[in-house]
């Protein structure tokens, strides 16, 4: 029979690389801990409108990567390409009151041409500060974010920028229609996007380092040009290693106000952003909500597994073996006992010789090997085995 395989950009993470996972979540989950955020897990499926309406007609997540299908009542649906208009949604289902913490961490999928860390289901961290304002919140966001990453130990920068105030983003992407007007070199995607939304050109992996197009500050009303400097330089004194890129827009519709990325320094630019949020301040308005401010960021979790070392090691594993096939369920017993005691136990169930099980306990890395034998037993002990030294002794059952 032929194999089936899984599809193109979905991928089984197995073992030891999925472990990864979990201590990500873990080292995130502490951090925010001291944010004081609640965790909320939102469904996988929404209804397609939901992510046209939240993250953007003209976006490429909308345009060209959402998993879209029918559903069995003919309703349009999609796989959520993103968590933010989820949780949003939920905020306002649940009818929470603001201000809100809300976290999740969970899949992703998205139908984009797959690379080392780009994949069409990935895994996403992320984090939404409803009914937020003011740059001490722009600033505890960013923090929220930089902490976890630098807790994992990943050498990153932080880049910043804003996209203004109210009428900013208008009037700024009128005067980038214009600069990119005279320009032939960009590429086909681009030359849409000009006339659409100039912003996401800026945003365009292939064209956007060879632009150096108006700086959206000259667009940007003085009180709020203030604030962001203020967050740029309170970031600084809490230790942030942030820079300012005039160029960093972010590709998502929902976005006002201040944008940030979080970039490890030893990956290839490509797949170099393992974190990306802002402020959106219509988003909740946009979905039948009261205007909220907001403030949210994800991080990419397949990503940072590709930068981290992992310095959590695990249990000691404890082995149970037995000279006879007779003493397998006192052998089970033992395992049980010592689990009970909270440690990491494994044997074998089928019969093998005591050389063998000793063997296979050798290969899956035991630390401690417990024989379980026929005198030893009746006289009330099991023997233990240290397989670093190779030493051994006698324990009370
Ligand atoms: P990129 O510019 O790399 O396409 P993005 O702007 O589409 O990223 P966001 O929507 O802001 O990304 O998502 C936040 C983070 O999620 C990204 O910085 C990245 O680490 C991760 N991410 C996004 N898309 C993928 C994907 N297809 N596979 C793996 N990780 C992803
Ligand atoms: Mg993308």
């Amino acid at each position: 029979m032929p194999k089936i395989r899984a599809l193109r950009g979905f991928r089984d993470i197995y073992g030891e690389e999925w472990e990864k996972f979990w201590n990500i979540y873990e080292v995130f989950r502490e951090n925010l801990e001291l944010f004081n955020f609640k965790w909320i897990e939102t469904p996988v499926l929404e209804r397609v409108d939901l992510f046209i309406r939240a993250v953007g007609e003209e976006t490429d997540i909308v345009q060209k990567q959402m998993f879209l299908f029918k559903d069995r009542g003919g309703r349009d649906v999609a796989l959520r390409p993103e968590g933010t208009a989820g949780v949003v949604r939920a905020f306002l289902e649940l009818a929470l009151n603001p201000p809100q913490k809300l976290a999740y961490f969970g899949p992703m999928f998205r139908a984009e041409r797959p690379q080392r860390g780009r994949y069409r289901q990935f895994y996403q961290i992320g984090a939404e500060f409803i009914g937020y304002s003011g740059y001490l919140s722009d600033v505890e966001g960013v923090l929220s974010a930089y902490l976890p990453v630098r807790s994992l130990g990943i050498n990153v920068e932080v880049i910043v920028n804003t996209l203004g105030g109210e009428s900013t983003k208008r009037s700024y992407s009128q005067a980038l229609k214009e600069y990119l007007r005279g320009r032939d070199d960009l590429c086909e995607d681009c030359k849409r996007r000009r006339e659409t939304n100039p912003l996401r050109v800026l945003d365009c992996k292939v064209d956007s380092h060879r632009l150096n197009p108006p700086d959206i500050l000259d667009f940007t009303p003085e009180d709020v040009k203030e604030e962001f400097y203020k967050t740029l330089e309170r970031l600084k004194e809490e230790g942030v290693p942030v820079r300012r890129d005039k160029n960093l827009v972010r590709g998502l519709d929902y976005y006002t106000g201040l944008v940030f990325e979080i970039r490890a320094k030893d990956m290839e630019a490509a797949q170099s952003t393992v974190l990306a949020g802002g402020r959106y301040d219509h988003l909740v308005e946009e979905l039948g909500g009261k205007p909220t401010p907001a403030f949210g960021w994800a991080a990419g979790v397949d990503r940072i597994a590709l930068l981290y070392m992992p310095d959590r090691t695990r249990k000691p594993l404890y082995f149970v073996v037995r000279t006879s096939e007779d003493l397998k369920e006192e052998a089970f017993r033992i395992a049980m006992r010592l689990r009970g005691e909270g440690k990491r136990v494994d044997m074998l169930h089928e019969s093998r010789s005591l050389k063998s099980q000793m063997r296979y306990a050798n290969k899956v890395g035991a630390r401690w090997v417990i024989i379980v034998g026929e005198d030893e037993y009746r006289r009330g002990y099991y023997r233990i085995k240290d397989m670093e030294t190779g030493e051994e002794g006698l324990v009370a059952i």
